[in-house]
């Protein structure tokens, strides 16, 4: 079917064993990229732990297998470190995280779109020009995109990585560090690559309520995050106590089975129609009992 030029689309074809995106361009143009195999994006909510509102999404991909059940990422991941898959799907993850977030503002609900990044991704010279274009193409403003870096960006590469992340944070893109705490790298990570948020590892944030340890790990990052100026989120939260205690430690913000997994991007924008995003625990309720 015919669609007008510079309409944002996802055109997808799916087959057993791949799967197209694209858009169109304002010239009226299809531009598409075959993938290899199917997979799908999810978008998890992040929420204000105060008040359970949405304020932005993170975008998490995975693949499809024959019988179309969602498979662990890290298979997928590995799956295209081996072959030369990365570029295309890492492209196309983006794309549609971005048609998704425009799609929401769109729709009134202006948050921004978190996207995992793959270390090596920020060797490219060029990847800074391949997501500030797709930023212009979708019409978002840069800080509607977020990208999450994890700590294993291997230290000596600091350099190059450091080249590439300045020139999206001058452009105005938010950059988060992912797992903070899991690894040893962080600090160091975070004294030479400045991040506008922190994302604290679920392995603390599960243990926040039953030891002091964990307690003592996420009253230290939130300290941190006050004198750096930057934002400290949670992840994996998945009870009520967790939300309360995180909250009471001075942690703004997070994500978790609590208040949604992963979910279609339709199904995000259902959820923030209906505002019942308000809740905590709402969006993890089947949304057709509602
Ligand atoms: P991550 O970025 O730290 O993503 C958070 C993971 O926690 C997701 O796992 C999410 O489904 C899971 N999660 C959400 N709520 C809860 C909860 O309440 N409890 C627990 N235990 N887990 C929860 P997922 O989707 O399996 O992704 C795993 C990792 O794979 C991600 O960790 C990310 O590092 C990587 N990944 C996913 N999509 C992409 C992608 O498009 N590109 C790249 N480079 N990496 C990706
Ligand atoms: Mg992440
Ligand atoms: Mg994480
Ligand atoms: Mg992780």
């Amino acid at each position: 079917q015919a669609k007008r030029a510079g309409e944002r689309v996802a055109v997808y074809t799916r087959r057993r064993d791949s799967v197209e995106v694209g858009r169109r361009t304002r010239d009226g143009e299809r531009v598409t990229t075959t993938l290899d195999r199917p997979f799908a994006v999810s978008f998890q909510p992040i929420v204000d732990l105060a008040t359970g509102e949405v304020i932005a999404a993170e975008a998490l991909a995975r693949w499809r297998d024959g019988a179309r059940r969602p498979d662990d990422p890290q298979a997928m991941l590995e799956a295209v470190d081996r072959g030369s898959l990365l570029p295309e799907m890492r492209a196309a993850v983006l794309d549609l995280a971005l048609l998704s977030a425009a799609n929401w503002r769109d729709a009134g609900f202006d948050i921004p779109v978190a996207v995992n990044i793959a270390p090596h991704s920020l060797l490219d010279a060029r990847f800074p020009e391949l997501v500030l274009s797709r930023i212009a193409c979708h019409e978002l403003s840069p800080d509607r995109l977020i990208l999450e870096l994890t700590e294993a960006l291997a230290t000596t590469q600091l350099e190059v990585v450091g080249g590439v992340l300045r020139t999206l944070r001058t452009a105005g893109v938010r950059l988060a560090l992912d797992d903070f705490g899991d690894g040893a790298a962080s600090l160091s990570m975070l004294s030479q690559l400045p991040v506008h948020q922190i994302k604290i590892a679920p392995e603390f944030v599960h243990r926040v309520s039953s030891s002091d340890e964990a307690k003592a790990v996420v009253r230290s990052s939130v300290e941190l995050g006050r004198s750096l100026n930057v934002a400290i989120m949670a992840e994996g939260i998945e009870t009520e106590r967790q939300r309360r205690d995180l909250w009471e430690l001075g942690c703004a913000a997070g994500q978790g089975q609590l208040f949604g997994r992963p979910m279609p991007a339709s199904r995000l924008l259902g959820a923030l129609h209906r505002g019942c995003a308000g809740r905590p625990g709402a969006l993890a309720e089947p949304l057709h009992n509602e």
